[in-house]
């Protein structure tokens, strides 16, 4: 199940996401959802990170964030907001930047970056993913 934003219902994904820590575990779960890894030197075994939801290596003390190697990684605005906007250019891919920018009630040039982002992931995957597998 790759694309597992859309299968939320409006109302659903509201209460689903309406926080930072509430989309923080949800990435967890997903990057993690096979059990962890350590990306630098393959360890399965980690303890509680740095931040709230990310992972240390238990060996090399690497320490991965919830956001890291995910769409929403170095994400200027706010997680939820960004889940938002994954979520209606997912749902409605046609929206307009103008659109997003007014519910959100937030810049459209910042509007327009992230869904550039999203709709790129898109056209790279041929399904909208959260998790970079391109990207370092
Ligand atoms: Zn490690």
């Amino acid at each position: 199940m790759k694309n597992s934003l859309i299968q939320f219902k409006p109302l659903e994904f509201e209460s689903a996401f309406s926080s930072d820590e509430q989309c923080l575990q949800f990435l967890a779960d997903e990057k993690w959802k096979d059990g962890y890894v350590c990306k630098k030197c393959g360890n399965t075994n980690y303890c509680k990170g740095k931040t709230e939801f990310s992972r240390r290596c238990t060996r090399c003390k690497h320490d991965e964030s919830a956001t890291a190697h995910t769409i929403f990684h170095r994400c200027k605005i706010n997680l939820t907001e960004a889940f938002e906007i994954a979520y209606m250019v997912c749902s409605t891919p046609k929206i307009s930047t103008y659109d997003l920018s007014r519910k959100l009630d937030k810049r459209q040039m910042t509007c327009w970056k992230f869904k550039k982002k999203i709709t790129e992931c898109i056209e790279r995957n041929g399904e909208f993913q959260f998790i970079e597998t391109s990207e370092e």
